[in-house]
């Protein structure tokens, strides 16, 4: 499964949640998909999906929308692992993070990370986030609606191949913008 195969699957089950996205490539390839206003692309900001989606999880405690979902790669989850441990400490209830682990930096020559030997899963259970996994569009599709069910923090291990879709452009809206079209959408709901 490629990373545009497994925003696919996502895209489709997260018409009305909010959705909280890394850097690059990942950014890039969603927003292909679907630009839609529940995106907040975190253009630059590598390592800081999981904060702000932790943020907004705490911050629509007793809202109607259920859960905050942040996508992150497993570079950028190694750059900031404190997400696990912070998340694990403060469990917001709506909290969901998709790791979309290809054990490589895909935006910068897949370069590897220490997902070969460190199982970011692993250190997300021991923080105390349910863990789930995935490696292929069905499986994921059927774990992500269990992830959505009530409780958290919960975290979905999705296991993808390295590399980046083709004939992709690069986002290139400003981060202004995007953060105010993401709080409106937050607002309006
Ligand atoms: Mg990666």
């Amino acid at each position: 499964m490629r990373r545009i195969d497994a925003l696919q699957v996502l895209v489709e089950g997260t018409a009305d949640l909010p959705v909280v996205v890394t850097c690059a490539a990942t950014s890039r390839e969603l927003a292909a998909i679907a630009d839609r206003p529940n995106h907040l692309y975190l253009l630059d900001s590598m390592g800081l999906a999981g904060s702000v989606a932790t943020g907004v999880a705490l911050g629509l405690a007793g809202s109607a929308i259920p859960r905050v979902v942040a996508i992150e790669g497993d570079g950028s989850l190694f750059m900031n692992p404190n997400v696990l441990a912070t998340g694990g400490y403060l469990r917001p209830d709506k909290l969901l993070l998709v790791l979309l682990d290809n054990a490589v930096y895909g935006s910068t020559g897949d370069l590897p990370t220490y997902s070969a030997r460190i199982d970011l899963g692993a250190l997300a259970a021991a923080a105390g986030w349910s863990v789930r996994q995935a490696a292929d569009p069905r499986t994921l599709r059927a774990e992500f609606a269990k992830a959505l069910e009530p409780g958290g923090p919960a975290f979905l291990h999705v296991r993808i191949e390295p590399g980046n879709a083709s004939g992709v452009p690069k986002l290139l809206e400003d981060p202004v913008v995007i953060g105010r079209r993401f709080r409106d959408w937050l607002a309006s709901r």
